[in-house]
């Protein structure tokens, strides 16, 4: 085996390189083929020597670092005990590795799959992750569940950065399902799923979240590129209205099942009317919306089971 090249790359990163260890977990690899992603991720779990602690340790990580570190700034504006809740529980990552390989994730092999196979991976649980989250939001509308369980995130009525994850801890589960549901379910289907490509999506996937919950439109925000990516206009207009724009990714889902008809009317009126009166007429639109929101919220706190539903033409949904 051609090891001599690539170890003092290996070496560099990772301090002594264990080249019988390296032999036993990667017995058929000619480390000399492969990228550097490719070496950083052999030389990760020969460094660790356990692929079961290795996958555990880099999915704590992945979840910190990428959450966490994008948060900063507004870790800085809010308030710190709060925090503590989501605080990940490490024992029970361990469990992780053993999970992915049951369901025929590949963990510390390589080379990686293509990158165009993991960009249409990656495009499909974008796809997936939208439809679950579509429907799981609006079900979390409904009256009792609101009540007890989506209430906690819609506490920020402007939502900002870690407002994404403000969440009820049922309410992470059930939506969390959503984000690792689509790769669980491809691997039902074909053989050739990488954890670096599920750590992509991922990544991804927690700044989407963000950016929905990041309170800025900016010109150059991903939906002025993507006319139906959503982004944190059409969430933060849901946060206002409380019956509207249910989707995470995309726009599609509320567009086809009529619930972004209240957003729409809006983004008309405004777009309608003369330049010097836009502003105005912009700020008054959004208060009577929130007003509106504030009736529609407490009728599903009541029990109200049309909720979710409010602002739908009447027979298309009910
Ligand atoms: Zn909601
Ligand atoms: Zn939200």
């Amino acid at each position: 085996m051609a090891t001599t090249s690539y170890v003092p790359l290996l070496t560099n990163h990772f301090g002594q390189f264990n080249e019988t260890k390296a032999a036993d977990m990667y017995p058929d690899t000619d480390f000399g083929s492969l990228n550097l992603a490719e070496r950083l991720w052999v030389s990760w779990y020969v460094w660790i020597g356990n692929p079961v602690i290795a996958t555990g340790l880099m999915s704590f990580i992945m979840h910190e670092v990428v959450y966490f570190g994008r948060c900063i700034p507004w870790m800085i504006i809010d308030r710190m005990p709060y925090f503590r809740k989501w605080k990940l529980q490490p024992g029970k990552i361990w469990g992780f590795h053993p999970l992915a390989e049951y369901f025929g994730l590949a963990t510390h092999s390589v080379p990686f799959p293509s990158w165009k196979l993991m960009a249409v991976q990656i495009a499909l649980f974008f796809v997936f992750e939208d439809m679950f989250h579509y429907f799981a939001h609006r079900a979390l509308h409904y009256g009792p569940l609101y009540k007890h369980i989506h209430k906690m995130h819609h506490e920020y009525a402007a939502p900002f950065g870690l407002a994404a994850e403000y969440a009820h801890p049922l309410e992470v589960l059930i939506l969390g399902t959503g984000t690792i549901g689509g790769p669980l379910l491809y691997c039902l289907f074909r053989p050739d799923l990488h954890i670096f490509c599920v750590y992509v999506w991922v990544t991804l996937r927690l700044f989407q979240a963000i950016d929905a919950h990041s309170g800025y439109d900016f010109p150059w925000s991903l939906n002025k590129l993507i006319p139906f990516w959503s982004g944190a206009d059409h969430h933060d207009f849901h946060h206002m209205a409380f019956v509207n724009n249910y989707s995470t990714s995309f726009r599609w889902w509320d567009h086809m099942l009529g619930t972004d008809n209240k957003y729409r009317a809006y983004k008309e009126r405004v777009a309608a009317a003369k330049p010097e009166e836009r502003d105005a007429l912009e700020k008054s639109e959004l208060e009577a919306v929130e007003r509106e929101g504030v009736k529609a919220e407490r009728l599903a706190e009541l029990g109200g089971g049309k909720a979710g539903m409010e602002g739908v033409p009447r027979g298309k949904l009910e």
